[in-house]
């Protein structure tokens, strides 16, 4: 039986513009009234988390930066450090055409920024050298530590809240959801998903932008 239900947010809640969707909310609501935890993991900054977590209503722990910082009962914690990040786009904003993003003013354990799509391959080898890795969440590029991912938040929770995990249903749409879906945990992705998340999801729905969401809770029975 699934406990912790625990979601992306863009292009999973959200449409492409990342409006949220009502009927996501309806479902999550529907379910904390159950009983199920749900928790939120984006790359957007823990401010922005902060809110989502009040204003939805969300019962869990909600991550930022990808799972790099945390805000749960009044406290944020802190898993990585954006020294390396940082100093790094300072460092190929000179040589490529990296821009920062303006969040990063907010961002405490990573970097943002857009760039042109020819330059990822030369972006992403430096920051092999850098030890630090590039991420696509299809709204932004992110520069995260080594093991700073989605994947390493989800094993947070599984201990915080002492889960099997089979006890967890993780979903999700992009590359930045990939470290969760490599769990041997539940896994269900929206249409609009990539063909890579898609290929590891034991659940595709043939609903979009959020209109998964119910789709998904029925066919883990939580709804
Ligand atoms: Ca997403």
């Amino acid at each position: 039986m699934i406990e912790l239900v625990v979601l992306d947010v863009d292009g999973t809640i959200t449409d492409q513009n990342r409006i949220l969707n009502p009927e996501a909310i309806s479902c999550i609501r529907t379910g904390v009234e159950k009983g199920i935890k749900f928790s939120l993991i984006s790359g957007n900054v823990i401010p922005v988390m902060f809110g989502l977590k009040t204003f939805l209503g969300i019962n869990g722990p909600v991550f930022g930066e990808n799972g790099g910082i945390m805000y749960y009962n009044g406290n944020i914690e802190k898993f990585f450090d954006k020294s390396g990040p940082v100093k790094f786009l300072e460092y190929i904003s000179k040589k490529s055409s990296a821009t920062p993003y303006f969040t990063n003013q907010w961002r405490e354990t990573s970097a943002a920024f857009s760039m042109n799509s020819e330059d990822k391959d030369m972006i992403s080898r430096e920051a092999e050298k850098w030890n630090l890795e590039i991420v696509d969440s299809k709204f932004t590029w992110h520069i995260m530590n080594r093991n700073q991912n989605k994947g390493y938040a989800v094993g947070i929770l599984k201990k915080m809240f002492n889960l099997e995990w089979n006890e967890i249903l993780v979903i999700g749409d992009s590359d930045n959801d990939n470290a969760m879906f490599q769990l041997p945990v539940k896994k269900a992705c929206p249409f609009n998903a990539t063909d890579h998340i898609k290929s590891l999801s034991d659940y595709v729905s043939e609903k979009s932008y959020g209109y998964e969401i119910k789709d998904a809770m029925k066919e883990f029975n939580i709804l």
